[in-house]
């Protein structure tokens, strides 16, 4: 096998970069993205480069941040424009390959075997892609170059921001082996815990366990770990533009306070609607069933489904969503949390017809034109009726 370059690069400090990038008046100051300290949401998301040596935290309360660093800039997010922004990083990668496979929103590998040569070799591919970030996006990423996606993912995390490693085959354990075996996508807390009990501290430490040892220990999971390690990576990069079809379409919220009212619950769940229904016509499918999961405000969950006729319309989505819950909810309890699930997708081709149809095209056709509209316009371009009151939403 042809020896692969894979590029994975990482956005440094996504969000906060974002807020700095679209305002300009933050620029060298202490930011951070995070929630409402009224709301449940009230903590540290993100933070930048100028609030990590503070020692602000994700994940930590805003009350706390600022007890470290007074000056810190909060910030609400957006989470439409950080969409936005990793479209076009996405667009940028498209300019060197078409094998990219996202990893979250600021992550991306790229496979640039047959590509890297037309730009002068991975490196100055790499250069290009680092400069082009910054002076056409305003924020920065961190690139490792490397034979598998594991030591990519490695490379991009050992310099940042701003900065490429090369972690190519020939050397890779000297410059990896006396890392954390933390440092390895995939190695959570609880792993670490285990391995350290065998004395597995470091990427070397696991490369010289033999792989029967960790597959006894971790399953399938040890076996493919003691592989990649060694070097012995086949993962391929999988494009996101050959994505496979996906199998549910969901969408879930966290209210800021809990709801009650059967017009709150309507509210919200035709809120979800909107964006399962967009994804669902995008995606050119229909759903034939519908599922409802309901956390009370004691921590209990309801979890239901139902068949539906096929249908992609955010307002049969809704109101096949609410039927639904009405067979099961009698609004004597608050609820904390509702999703909505579509799930048993077929392509929109193989529709079956039903006496029904000119209703469901009208409704199809009308979520097809607020899709456009708001793809053109932004999120906020236009909202059903149903969605003028819900400040109670995130
Ligand atoms: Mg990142």
């Amino acid at each position: 096998m042809k020896e692969r370059i894979i590029l994975h690069c990482d956005a440094n400090s996504f969000y906060a970069s974002v807020e700095c990038a679209m305002h300009p008046e933050y620029k060298g100051k202490p930011l951070a993205v995070s929630g409402n300290p009224e709301k449940r949401t009230g903590i540290i998301l993100a933070k930048n480069e100028i609030a990590k040596p503070y020692g602000v935290k994700t994940g930590e309360a805003i009350w706390q941040a600022k007890e470290k660093c007074p000056d810190l800039i909060c910030v609400f997010p957006h989470h439409d424009i950080y969409e936005e922004y990793s479209k076009k990083l996405h667009e940028i990668y498209a300019t060197y390959t078409h094998l990219i496979e996202p990893f979250g929103i600021d992550e991306c590998w790229l496979d640039v075997t047959e590509t890297a040569h037309l730009f002068g070799g991975a490196l100055n591919l790499a250069e290009d892609i680092r400069n082009r970030v910054k002076t056409e996006l305003g924020i920065t990423v961190s690139i490792g170059i490397s034979f598998s996606k594991l030591f990519a993912k490695l490379g991009s995390d050992i310099k940042k921001p701003d900065a490429i490693t090369c972690l190519p085959k020939d050397n890779f354990k000297e410059l990896t082996y006396l890392l954390p075996v933390s440092s390895i996508v995939g190695i959570g807390r609880k792993m670490k815990v285990h391995l350290e009990k065998m004395n597995i501290l470091t990427i070397g430490d696991l490369a010289h366990i033999p792989t029967e040892i960790l597959e006894h220990k971790f399953g399938v999971v040890g076996r493919e770990l003691s592989l990649k390690v060694r070097g012995l990576d086949y993962d391929l990069v999988k494009s996101m533009y050959d994505e496979e079809a996906p199998k549910s379409v969901g969408n879930g919220t966290t209210t800021i306070v809990d709801i009650f009212t059967p017009e709150e619950v309507r509210n919200t769940i035709f809120y979800l609607a909107e964006e399962v229904g967009r994804r669902l016509r995008e995606k050119k499918l229909l759903s034939s069933t519908i599922s409802v999961t309901v956390k009370t405000c004691e921590f209990c969950y309801e979890h239901h489904s139902n068949k539906t006729t096929p249908t992609n319309s955010t307002k049969e989505i809704a109101e096949n969503a609410l039927t639904l819950l009405n067979s099961f909810w009698n609004y004597s309890e608050k609820i904390r949390a509702i999703r909505i699930c579509c799930s048993s997708l077929s392509s929109v081709q193989i529709k079956q017809l039903s006496i029904f149809e000119p209703i469901t095209y009208k409704k199809s056709s009308l979520s097809l034109a607020l899709d456009i509209l708001r793809a053109k316009y932004g999120e906020s371009i236009i909202k059903t009726g149903s969605l003028k009151s819900v400040s109670f939403l995130r």
